[in-house]
């Protein structure tokens, strides 16, 4: 999937509520504060913010 890192996550959490973030890979929630989780805005317009747990973004975008 193309898209760009939209901000940190706790940007992210501040404006959706920490509930609201569910990795779209695997479908697991946020449920701890310290995990990295990453944001991603699609190309789409207007834009969507997906979220990625840390093992997903790191399978996916290999960091
Ligand atoms: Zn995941």
């Amino acid at each position: 999937m193309a898209g760009r890192l939209l901000a940190s996550v706790d940007e992210a959490a501040e404006s959706l509520g920490t509930n609201a973030l569910v990795c779209v890979e695997c479908l697991r929630a946020w449920t701890e504060p310290d995990e990295r989780w990453r944001m991603y805005l699609t190309d789409d317009d207007p834009p969507e913010a997906i979220p990625y747990c840390p093992d997903c973004a790191a399978r996916e975008f290999d960091f």
